[in-house]
């Protein structure tokens, strides 16, 4: 039998969805993969029995249905503060995984250079790799998850191709401050790199942050390749809708990568999604504040757990540190976590360039009372974790 190729093997299976299965196995309240535990608004749910029965049941235009490409150019046009013209600036995607893979393949040659900033969100390194660029890495450091100005100077005079940027930040929940984003901007312009950004958690920003777009940036819109997606914002992470936003001669080429990969998002999906698109303003200082609470309502807990962790300034992860329970193994302990504890969380080596094996991740996506739940059981770990440790 031929062998498989060796991209294949220079990665390994998502430790984010092993989680979810071994949550699964286990019965555990999942705290790993992060998705809602609650439904999308009643408009989506309604649009979407719709358009099961009404259609569009067949292919939609392979860059986007045009009427939900409409909605999404005028949307993010208003929150990104800049003008995006539905014909010539977008690809619609299935999430903004493929998104992110379209943005890599359309950026980067063989052997080009990436910057992607450690702990990452895991794709990011399959993505680096499938497209055939080399991933260079600049730590966020622990345990405030800021980079070093000095660190990211020497990665850019390796002349990447790119930069890879998720704001709000995954796994580390940082909002990269504007002062940090013009520096990336300035280093970017002279080396004349593009700036893939991952904003998917745009609309999750907790007060006093503020998110800023990177291609509002003055003269960022053209080296900016913007990737997101409507899974976190109207809790749909199973529509797999998603997007591209550059200028247009990135889009011409992203148009042909995402064609040749998947034709196209879901058609009757794209119809239903635009009743989300089109909600008021309302509905995002809604979701704002429900995730506010849900944050608080978590953090409260892991106050009661007698670890550190890194308060989140955006999106619905935390960092949790877990030297101080006296284990150096973040995969055996979050073994033990799904199994004696039940509660599932991710260990935080998967998203580390170097051997960091002292964090794990949980997410707060979920409704209060499963959070409380999860809380509960979380109480007191640092010692129950300690006296565990003591018996293997
Ligand atoms: N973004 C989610 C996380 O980091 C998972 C997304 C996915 O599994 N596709 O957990």
């Amino acid at each position: 039998m031929p062998s498989t190729s060796q991209r294949v093997g220079r990665f390994s299976e998502s430790v984010i969805r092993h989680m979810t299965r071994l949550a699964n196995a286990h019965g555990a309240i999942n705290l790993s993969q992060g998705f809602p535990d609650f439904d999308p608004p009643e408009e989506l749910k309604r649009a979407a029995e719709q358009a099961g029965r009404h259609g569009p049941h067949q292919y939609a235009v392979t860059w986007g249905a045009p009427n939900f490409r409409a909605a999404l150019a005028r949307k993010q046009s208003r929150w990104m503060g800049i003008d995006i013209d539905p014909d010539a600036n977008m690809v619609v995607t299935c999430g903004s995984t493929e998104a992110m893979m379209v943005a890599m393949m359309t950026a980067c040659n063989p052997e080009d250079r990436v910057v992607v900033f450690s702990p990452f969100y895991e794709n990011y390194v399959a993505d680096t790799i499938l497209s055939g660029a080399e991933p260079i890495y600049v730590s966020l450091n622990p345990p405030e998850f800021r980079f070093d100005e000095a660190d990211l100077k020497r990665a850019f005079a390796q002349k990447p191709k790119a930069v890879i940027l998720c704001n709000p930040s995954n796994p580390s929940g940082r909002v990269f401050t504007r002062a940090e984003l013009e520096t990336i901007a300035g280093l970017a312009e002279e080396v004349d790199a593009f700036v893939i950004t991952d904003e998917v958690y745009e609309h999750i920003v907790y007060a006093p942050h503020r998110h800023t777009y990177f291609a509002a940036l003055p003269g960022m819109d053209r080296r900016t390749i913007s990737c997101g997606s409507l899974s976190k914002t109207y809790s749909i992470t199973g529509w797999r809708l998603g997007y591209v936003i550059a200028a247009p001669e990135v889009i011409a080429g992203a148009r042909k990568v995402h064609d040749f990969l998947t034709v196209g998002a879901a058609a009757p999906l794209q119809e239903a999604a635009v009743a989300g698109l089109n909600l008021p303003d309302r509905y995002y200082d809604e979701l704002l504040a429900s995730y506010t609470a849900k944050r608080d309502l978590f953090l409260g807990f892991l106050r009661q757990t007698g670890l550190r962790f890194c308060e989140p300034e955006g999106a619905y992860y935390v960092m949790v540190d877990i030297a101080e329970s006296g284990w150096t193994d973040d995969r055996a302990f979050c073994d033990w976590l799904v199994e004696d504890v039940g509660v599932a969380a991710v260990p935080g080596s998967s998203f580390f360039r170097d051997p960091v094996r002292s964090w794990i991740r949980f997410h707060f996506a979920k409704r209060p009372e499963t959070l409380e739940a999860a809380g509960l059981r979380l109480v007191g770990l640092r010692g129950r974790a300690a006296r565990a440790k003591e018996r293997v």
